[in-house]
């Protein structure tokens, strides 16, 4: 069977990494969590008190961006060091925000995203993967959730870390996001015109998997 590529794009919080690697295990390919490179690159940028443009774009050069297994997991390394640890709180996931907006930074992750789609075989989520990282993937999801929904999602998991989090903060930060993702100049978070909708809002994850395979098989047997 050819191998294809599965380009998964929404909202933060709406559950795509959940999803993307339970299909990722279901067809047996390669899970590529894009944000988590944007994450690792802003965590450079504050352990290095950069903040201008200029000096982010400055040190690409030296930043190196990877993944690595971990107990059957994938975690994100930044030059070498698994900082998967370090990456999933609000400051480092609003520095992300800020710096994907960076024309450079867009173009330095992009080019290594369809590096790794060239053998096919991949799911990869994101902002962008559908509309300019693989405009060609054969199936494109757009998922989305209320804001509502994916703040309680998002608390539940920063609850489930020990941080103390305020529910009105964190769906203040989740529209914050959304508006920042969708109103940059670079490769803003849009909907691909042949991209599948599926609103998660209600949906039990049991179901959105059942239909989410579903859409994968006749994809593959196209
Ligand atoms: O998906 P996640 O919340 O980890 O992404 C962190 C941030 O990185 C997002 O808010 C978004 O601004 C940015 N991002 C992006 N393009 C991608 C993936 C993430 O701009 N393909």
């Amino acid at each position: 069977m050819s191998k294809i590529i599965v380009a998964i794009d929404g909202y933060s919080s709406c559950g795509k990494s959940t999803i993307a690697k339970a299909l990722a295990k279901y067809a047996g390919y390669t899970y590529v969590d894009t944000g988590a490179m944007y994450r690792a690159i802003a965590l450079f940028t504050l352990r290095n008190g950069l903040t201008e443009e200029a000096a982010i774009i400055a040190a690409l050069p030296q930043i190196e961006v990877g993944f690595v297994q971990v107990d059957g997991a994938q975690h994100v390394t930044l030059n070498g060091e698994d900082v998967e640890g370090q990456i999933r709180t609000l400051e480092v996931g609003n520095r992300a925000s800020q710096i994907s907006a960076i024309k450079e930074v867009r173009a330095f992750l992009v080019a290594q995203q369809q590096k790794m789609g060239e053998a096919k075989g991949i799911v990869m989520d994101g902002r962008d993967i559908g509309t300019v990282v693989f405009p060609k993937a054969e199936l494109k999801l757009f998922l989305t959730a209320s804001p509502e929904v994916r703040a309680q999602r998002r608390y539940d998991e920063l609850v489930e870390k020990g941080e103390k989090p305020n529910f009105a903060a964190v769906l203040a930060d989740v529209n914050d996001r959304d508006y920042r993702d969708t109103h940059r100049a670079e490769s803003p978070l849009r909907q691909a015109e042949d991209a599948i909708v599926v609103d998660n809002s209600n949906m039990t994850r049991e179901e959105q998997m059942h239909v989410i395979y579903g859409l994968f098989d006749k994809a593959v047997n196209h």
